[in-house]
């Protein structure tokens, strides 16, 4: 038998039903704060992301799915989505629109990790991107989006933690301090960050090593060293958060794995899960835009693992009561002229919005029954010659049992079923 590769997975029909729910909670919500979304190609020029993302990070140095196609060009499945959007948005001339450029998407990503829980191989993120505005307002208007995305979710247990990384002029200055700390224990860093000593202190403190991680908890923190343009950028956007009643924690720790964040980064972490507990993240930065060949504009954005939502939801609440997808009325017949009525009055009730189900494997009266109630249908109802001839049936509701009269036809039906909701 092949199997599926190793870090990936298959999502069944029952499952495929929280994947939508998510996911339309997700455009809903971008519909409602102007995100529009963008659809853009699954792989990319390597180019991109060695840049757009940084060749100092994990991403870059170990986790991407590079090949080379029959032309010899170097491509490369997309690890995340933020490089590629800005270089859709500098090679379709969105700068052009009135700014900002507010754009959202759902798209596969691929990284070679080690799967666990919540970290696959091809994973799938909801994000969005801002570009072209530097306000804290836009900071605060994409963190609120995460927040709200999640809160309509109804996940509980979530909290968000922020963090301002500063911005070049800041960052030099507070490089050197990292260094020289981070100098004191060269023999025992990894050889990744003993790299990362010399061309981004800052990668260090995002190492998952123990010994690493060990090391960074007591390395001089950013926020420490934050200009004065940086430090109040961060504290317009705490105070926004605080007036739309976002509560947060500023957690100093947080530099994001991605190269190129300045100012705002921020995390939603869950406790329904283990060591992967970070659902979304994202920050703001600025040159990556003109790094990829563009006129300098700001961008801000972030990304939720949707497997990793989907872990939590299905912790925290009862999935069916998320993705009831039950019918709304099961019709049973006997006979054939019953049958074949029954398959046009099924198709008038689709066509009027309404879930409707026959029974398609040729099955006795009882069986038919028996399968309404495995399918959960909320009303039933028997069509034979009698009904046929009268244009009338019971309508059953399957949870108590209480039985009505109905004419057979789209208007009647619907409005007893509106009823009974
Ligand atoms: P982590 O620290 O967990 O590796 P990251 O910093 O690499 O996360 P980002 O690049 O910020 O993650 O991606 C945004 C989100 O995508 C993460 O918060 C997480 O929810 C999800 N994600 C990242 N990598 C994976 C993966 N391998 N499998 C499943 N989800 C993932
Ligand atoms: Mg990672």
């Amino acid at each position: 038998m092949i199997t599926k590769p190793r870090g990936t997975e298959d999502v069944l029909p029952e499952e495929s039903k929280l994947w939508q729910y998510i996911e339309s909670t997700a455009r809903c919500v971008c519909e409602r704060f102007g995100y529009k979304e963008i659809r853009t190609p699954v792989f990319e020029n390597t180019e991109l992301f060695q840049r757009g993302v940084g060749d100092t990070t994990d991403v870059v140095q170990k986790e991407m799915y590079t090949f080379e196609d029959k032309g010899g060009r170097s491509l490369t499945l997309k690890p995340e989505g933020t490089a590629t959007l800005v270089r859709s948005y500098i090679e379709n001339s969105l700068y052009a629109n009135p700014q900002p450029t507010k754009l959202s998407y759902i798209i596969p990503c691929f990284r070679y990790e080690k799967p666990q829980s919540g970290r696959l191989r091809e994973f799938h993120q909801f994000g969005i991107e801002c570009f072209g505005a530097s306000s804290p307002a836009t900071d605060a208007e994409v963190i609120s989006l995460a927040y709200m995305f999640l809160k309509e979710l109804k996940l509980t247990g979530i909290e968000l933690n922020i963090n301002s990384i500063g911005c070049p002029v800041c960052k030099k200055e507070y490089n050197e301090k990292l260094r020289s700390y981070f100098e004191k224990y060269k023999g025992e860093l990894c050889p990744t960050c003993l790299e990362r000593l010399e061309k981004n202190p800052m990668r260090i403190i995002d190492c998952k090593s123990d010994i690493c991680s060990k090391i960074a908890k007591d390395a001089p923190k950013m926020i420490d060293y934050l200009c004065d343009e940086c430090h109040n950028h961060f504290e317009s956007v705490k105070e926004r958060l605080t007036n739309m009643g976002i509560s947060y924690t500023v957690n100093p720790d947080i530099v994001r794995g991605l190269d190129y964040y300045t100012k705002t980064v921020f995390e939603f972490v869950s406790d329904a899960l283990g060591a992967q507990s970070t659902v979304c993240g994202g920050g703001r930065y600025s040159g990556l835009v003109e790094e990829l060949g563009g006129k300098p504009a700001d961008g801000i954005g972030f990304a939720a693992g949707l497997e990793r939502l989907i872990l939590v939801i299905k912790k925290q609440q009862e999935v069916s009561s998320v993705t009831e997808a039950s019918p709304d009325i099961f019709i049973a017949t006997m006979g054939d002229k019953a049958e074949s009525f029954a398959q046009k009055l099924i198709f008038d009730l689709r066509n009027a919005g309404i879930h409707a189900e026959q029974d398609l494997c040729g099955r006795s009266l009882k069986a038919q029954m028996k399968y309404a109630d495995k399918l959960s249908a909320k009303f039933s109802i028997v069509v034979g010659e009698n009904e046929l001839s009268e244009n009338s049936a019971n309508l059953k509701n399957m949870k108590d049992g209480e039985i009505i009269a109905t004419a057979l036809d789209v208007e009647t039906l619907k409005s007893h079923l509106q009823e009974g909701k």
